[in-house]
């Protein structure tokens, strides 16, 4: 039995036999062989380059004079595959570790890869996914029918990966996949927002994680610690689906008070709404106490299907609005770029500081005017608003909002219906916005705080980032002198300022950002009760104090410290679960 810990990102627990995610989203079965069975095996993967070999050769002969340059690239292909100092390396690695030949294509292969990463030479870099190519098509053909991806899993698993992107965790089969675990990662990366989203128990950033677990082995992903147990003992597995099914008590008691109003003791009325990223996640969201969703994140629409136009969009919304009933919805613009790429984008050395969201749409104005031609025209069946994020400058919100005028007259021309009158606003996630904010306010009609963001790009923490996760800090004050100068001149200027990043999720936070003065959240769904208990055990006026006294103290473990003594003072009953 060994433990493990990383950074908790969604709460739950996962009993579980270890997938490893070696190469892409291969499974690789077994990773070594008996003593016995070396010989056999590097003849395996000697048969197996022969017949790569030959199937390459077949597809090179059938694609030259038609498509030249696919021919051209599976020539690369052959040449690498056929390479003697790979073979040697893989052969040795067999022989001297008994590993399975998938297993040590996989193991040289990502040593390849990461010495052509260290290298930072661009053009050596571009090679990468000539490697990873070659070794997907040998480990095709070694594994054969054995071969078993993400999307075709046979049984309940645990999956480790050294990585997973946003996009290969949206595609994760809640009902298969009881948890993942990765060597990097942070806690308001995508991915770990995602997996809240999907209900799957994730613990990232445990460094090693990848190449300490072998396929198979039992293990105990702790969603709410961030401990991964490998080899568990009876008892431990035990004293864990004990715990599984306090916690689940608790959220059905939870869930059932969640219709409740979110209204603090003294009659403030504080709206509470969802974070969505797949419309099946509403009628959930619904169910646990949302007034409507305050952030639907578009982008996975596009990253499922980059051909995504204008009508799939507006199914999607309309499937939205129909489960909301009535609810409003806050659809964001895509946030494409960061941690969720594009197909065919540009590899970027900062992709979070390069071409990312706004920048990207305005960048790629058809599939941005083909969205919001769909929101527009979604605001016929509900209420809805539109959210522009990561503006910086005045001149890109000036020409965002110039396309959606230009949209808009053309729908008029076109004769298609379409809500004249759909509030358009922006999220704040940039420190740049924040501090101009008085011109931003009389251009648009609502403010929305994304917290990840704003905390990343204020105190220069890259949010997936295991290694910073320390100074990721959504307390530090300068972060919290920002939002309070939303809020400000969110009054002065009578727009309403929200706050929808995962600051909001932690009930601990609630007393001092309500004390603060903001009046919506939108959070994670499954967080909703929770939140609107500790709404209903607050009074405006002692939550102003305690915010007060916070704003004066120089650093966010000051301010963590007193957010815990007031809550254990003060929120009696709930606070033992918060702390
Ligand atoms: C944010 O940055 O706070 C936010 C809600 O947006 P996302 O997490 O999708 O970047
Ligand atoms: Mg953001």
């Amino acid at each position: 039995m060994e433990i493990k810990s990383g950074i908790a990102v969604s709460p739950g627990i996962a009993i579980a036999d270890a997938l490893i995610l070696d190469s892409e989203e291969i499974r690789i079965p077994q990773r070594y062989v008996s003593k016995g069975d070396v010989e056999s095996e590097i003849l395996r993967f000697e048969q197996a380059v022969e017949d790569s070999n030959k199937i390459l050769e077949e597809e090179i002969k059938r694609l030259e004079g038609e498509v030249e340059i696919h021919a051209r690239i599976l020539s690369v292909h052959k040449d690498l595959a056929a390479d003697p100092a790979l073979h040697s390396e893989i052969q040795q690695s067999i022989r001297d570790k008994s590993y399975t030949a998938a297993h040590a294509v996989s193991r040289v292969m990502n040593r390849y890869v990461r010495k052509l990463q260290e290298s930072g030479s661009p053009l050596l870099m571009e090679r990468i996914h000539d490697l990873q190519d070659v070794e997907k098509m040998l480990l095709s053909t070694l594994l054969g029918k054995r071969i078993e991806t993400l999307s075709n899993l046979g049984s309940e698993v645990a999956v480790i990966a050294h990585n997973l992107t946003p996009a290969q965790t949206a595609k994760l089969d809640p009902r298969k996949v009881m948890g993942f675990a990765t060597d990097l990662g942070g806690k308001t990366s995508h991915t770990a927002i995602m997996a809240r989203a999907l209900g799957i128990p994730a613990v990232v950033g445990i460094d090693d994680i990848s190449t300490t677990v072998i396929g198979g082995d039992r293990l105990i992903i702790d969603g709410y610690r961030g401990l991964v147990i490998i080899d568990p003992d009876d008892s431990q597995i035990e004293e864990y689906q004990d715990r599984a099914e306090e916690m689940k008590r608790i959220s059905l008691h939870l869930r059932s008070q969640a219709a409740l109003p979110a209204e603090t003791i003294d009659g403030h009325g504080i709206e509470v709404h969802a974070n969505i990223e797949l419309p099946g996640e509403v009628d959930s969201a619904v169910e646990w106490g949302a007034a409507g969703i305050g952030l639907y994140r578009t982008e996975f629409i596009h990253l499922q299907a980059p051909e995504s136009g204008e009508e799939v969009h507006l199914e999607h919304y309309k499937t939205v609005i129909k489960s909301l009933n009535g609810l409003p919805l806050t659809i964001r613009t895509l946030d494409l770029g960061g941690d969720k790429l594009p197909e065919g984008s540009l590899e970027e050395e900062n992709p979070f500081l390069g071409c990312r969201s706004i920048r990207w749409c305005l960048a790629n104005p058809k599939p941005f005017r083909a969205q919001i031609r769909a929101i527009l025209r979604s605001g016929l069946h509900g209420p809805v608003r539109m959210m522009l994020p990561m503006i910086t400058t005045i001149p890109e919100l000036d020409r965002s909002l110039q396309i959606i005028d230009e949209v808009s007259e053309d729908l008029r021309k076109e004769d298609i219906d379409f809500d004249e009158n759909i509030p358009v606003g922006v999220m704040v996630e940039v420190p740049s916005l924040a501090l101009i904010a008085s011109h931003v306010a009389h251009r648009v009609s609502f403010l929305s705080v994304g917290s990840n963001d704003l905390v990343q790009y204020t105190l220069a923490v890259d949010r997936g980032n295991e290694q910073v996760a320390d100074l990721y800090d959504p307390l530090h004050p300068a972060v919290l002198q920002l939002i309070s100068t939303l809020i400000k001149v969110g009054e002065d200027h009578d727009i309403r300022v929200c706050l929808c990043g995962e600051m909001a999720s932690e009930s601990v936070h609630l007393p001092l950002l309500v004390g603060l003065g903001l009046r919506e959240f939108s959070i994670t769904p499954q967080l909703i009760p929770e939140v609107k208990q500790v709404i209903r055990h607050l009074v405006d006026y002692e939550v102003r104090d305690l915010a007060a006294r916070c704003m004066d103290m120089s650093d966010g473990e000051s301010i963590a410290r007193e957010l815990r003594f007031w809550a254990l003072e003060n929120l009696p009953g709930v606070a033992s679960r918060l702390i």
